[in-house]
C-alpha cells in the first residue's frame, strides 16, 4: 500500500470520528443539559447519544490510533 493510500485511509477514519465529534459539540453547546455537564456520559440522552457514536467511531478502528484496547 503506498503512502498516499495509508493517509487517506487515515484521513477518512478521522473525518468520521470529527464529525460525530462536531454532532455532539454542537448539540451540546446549544443544549442547557449538555453545557453544564462536565461530562459527555452525564448529558441528556440525544448528548449521550451523540457522544456514543463518537465513541463507536474512534474505537472501530484501534489500529489505526496505534493503541491496544
Ligand atoms: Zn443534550
Amino acid at each position: 500500500m503506498s503512502a498516499g493510500k495509508i493517509k487517506a485511509a487515515a484521513q477518512q477514519v478521522e473525518d468520521t470520528m470529527l464529525r460525530a465529534y462536531r454532532l455532539w459539540f454542537e448539540h451540546a453547546r446549544k443544549c442547557d443539559t449538555c453545557k453544564h455537564e462536565s461530562s459527555a456520559r452525564d448529558g441528556c440522552e440525544v448528548g449521550r447519544e451523540l457522544w456514543g457514536t463518537y465513541c463507536l467511531a474512534r474505537i472501530a478502528h484501534p489500529e489505526e490510533k496505534g493503541q491496544p484496547s
